[in-house]
């Protein structure tokens, strides 16, 4: 072997931190505050205040390695965590602020967390947990405009009286920078450690055109938390490159998202799919309110892209959608859905199949699907298995070591996705292993039926779970958001679906719903659904009634 001769530059966020005061000072952060006023500051800001935040935690005791918690929404503060504190050397915790008080509990004391910055308007939550956090030395609180409550640290006093200027420490790339916990629904939340490194390749990767294409001249709305696999990565993408960054605050509702999207001339929006059918919603209704001509770029991950959404979203508004695949547990860009150049030409209907699969994997993500028997199955576009992925940023291990067994002997990780991938490397997920229903031994994909239901023009969103059946042993049920004002009957919704599925595939029941339960991330709650409404079907029948 003959070594190199090439430097061992070290892959740090501090890099990062240091570029946005040297080549990108006047790039802007807007934040839309609590009572919805925008305010502005630049990357000097955030350098500037980063290193004042890494100055007030180590006056606090934080030292290396020590986990500085944050439990807030999208906004300039929670920037200067994602850099500050890793910079310093110490490991930003992303809680999820939707998460129950007793969920919450256990992360914190799981991640061990010393200091935890809250917004001021999640105090009620965390007071329902912070006396059980027994690592915890600090609280400090993003007051906003109003008061700090007695006794309690502020963030912009701390600020206030910080130096600003840090003597940041020479990091190994591999050092921890981020935890964060994953949202599984079944078993206890898994932490999952990001390095420097994995954070850094993973913007590098991410911003390719081929990828979520992310330049200088882009004006970014994270949409998806940041307590989520660091907001997608788009924070670091946006400082990488220089890019602006807008941050919606707590008001995600379509209405106040578009608003921000039309005013500050947003480029790249990324969020996770109910984001969109609302959004989309609300633009059929006034399709001229809002001018979107700058948007390029609409990044829909996080569960399944129903394929009527994307083209919904392109025929009727003119905006593109790029359907994106990723975990928690590979920081957590996996696969992106472009047309490659070779699959042009093909017909229109194909090109949309291609749009609303998950992808295929962006450079240095690896991907292979294995049968029950652990063998690796064909790339042929019909074979389900469960897909497995490696990389240098998919995790080798959860912090504390819990759920070994999802990682394998030879080195990849077990994602619980059932695929399909094909001669071109494009995956499809047909369900989540926990979610497949499985009628008298054969597999049904809810992904596929409720991508049908929500093609019909009076279903907002439609979601497809295993309802009990003593003769199938499961049978799809699915639960139906009607859009305002319209009705249909069950045997209208079959009727769509007939001309598609074979009919055993066919849901035995309909409920109908306000709203579908959703997770903290935003994403269908199936084992709610389960839990509620596994029992609908009697004697293998539905028992459930239309709505006119
Ligand atoms: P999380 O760790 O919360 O980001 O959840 C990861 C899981 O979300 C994946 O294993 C998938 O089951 C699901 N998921 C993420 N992106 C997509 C997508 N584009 N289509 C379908 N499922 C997705």
């Amino acid at each position: 072997m003959l070594p190199s001769r090439m430097m061992d530059f070290p892959l740090t966020i501090t890099h990062l931190l240091e570029r946005a005061r040297e080549i990108h000072p006047k790039s802007e952060i807007v934040s839309r505050m609590p009572d919805k006023t925008l305010r502005r500051h630049t990357y000097a800001d955030l350098e500037r205040r980063a290193a004042k935040l890494a100055n007030a935690l180590t006056k606090l005791g934080v030292q290396r390695g020590d986990r500085v918690a944050t439990l807030a929404w999208n906004h300039h503060r929670h920037l200067e965590a994602y850099f500050g504190i890793p910079a310093m050397g110490a490991v930003v915790h992303t809680l999820n602020l939707r998460l129950h008080p007793n969920e919450l509990a256990y992360i914190a004391n799981h991640g061990e967390d010393k200091v935890v910055i809250v917004d001021r308007s999640l105090l009620p939550l965390f007071a329902k947990f912070r006396d059980r956090i027994s690592t915890l030395r600090h609280v400090i609180i993003i007051a906003d405009d109003g008061p700090t409550p007695a006794g309690e640290l502020d963030y912009e006093a701390l600020l206030a009286d910080a130096r600003d200027e840090y003597e940041y420490p020479a990091l190994a790339e591999t050092e921890a920078s981020m935890l964060c916990y994953t949202s599984g629904t079944t078993g206890n939340p898994k932490g999952v450690l990001y390095s420097h490194r994995s954070i850094i390749l993973h913007a590098l990767v991410g911003t390719m055109r081929d990828a979520l294409s992310v330049g200088n001249d882009d004006i970014i709305m994270p949409v998806v938390p940041m307590f989520h696999a660091s907001a997608w990565g788009l924070p670091y993408m946006a400082v990488t490159t220089g890019a602006k960054l807008v941050f919606p605050g707590s008001h995600l509702d379509p209405v106040s998202l578009l608003d921000l999207m039309a005013q500050e001339r947003v480029t790249i929006a990324g969020g996770v799919p109910t984001i969109w059918i609302g959004i989309l919603n609300e633009l059929d209704k006034a399709p001229k309110r809002w001018d979107l001509s700058t948007v390029r770029t609409m990044v829909i991950g996080g569960a399944a892209a129903p394929p009527s959404m994307i083209d919904g979203f392109s025929k009727r508004h003119n905006l593109d959608v790029i359907h994106a695949w990723g975990m928690t547990e590979m920081n957590p860009l996996g696969t992106v859905a472009r047309v490659r150049h070779h699959l042009a030409g093909k017909s229109e209907e194909e090109r949309l199949a291609i749009r609303a699969s998950q992808g295929y994997p962006v450079p240095f993500v690896e991907q292979r699907h294995v049968g029950a028997d652990g063998k690796t199955l064909p790339w042929d576009g019909e074979t389900m298995g469960e897909l497995e992925v490696r990389g240098p940023w998919v995790a080798v291990s959860y912090f504390g070591d819990e759920g070994a067994d999802r990682f394998t002997k030879d080195g990849w990780f077990k994602t619980g996705d059932v695929v399909t991938i094909d001669a071109d490397g494009y995956m499809r997920i047909t369900d989540r292993s926990k979610d497949v229903i499985k009628s008298g031994g054969e597999w049904i994909s809810s992904v596929d039926l409720e991508n049908a239901l929500m093609s019909h023009p009076s279903v907002l969103e439609a979601a497809v779970f295993a309802g009990r059946d003593p003769k199938w042993d499961e049978r799809p049920v699915a639960a139906i958001v009607l859009k305002e004002g319209e009705s249909v009957t069950d045997g209208d919704l079959a009727a769509h679906l007939g001309t598609r599925f074979a009919k055993f595939w066919l849901p035995d029941a309909y409920v109908y719903m306000a709203q579908i339960p959703r997770t903290s991330t935003g994403k269908f709650l199936k084992s709610k659904l389960r839990e509620e409404h596994g029992d609908v079907l009697v004697n293998g029948t539905k028992a459930s009634s239309s709505k006119g």
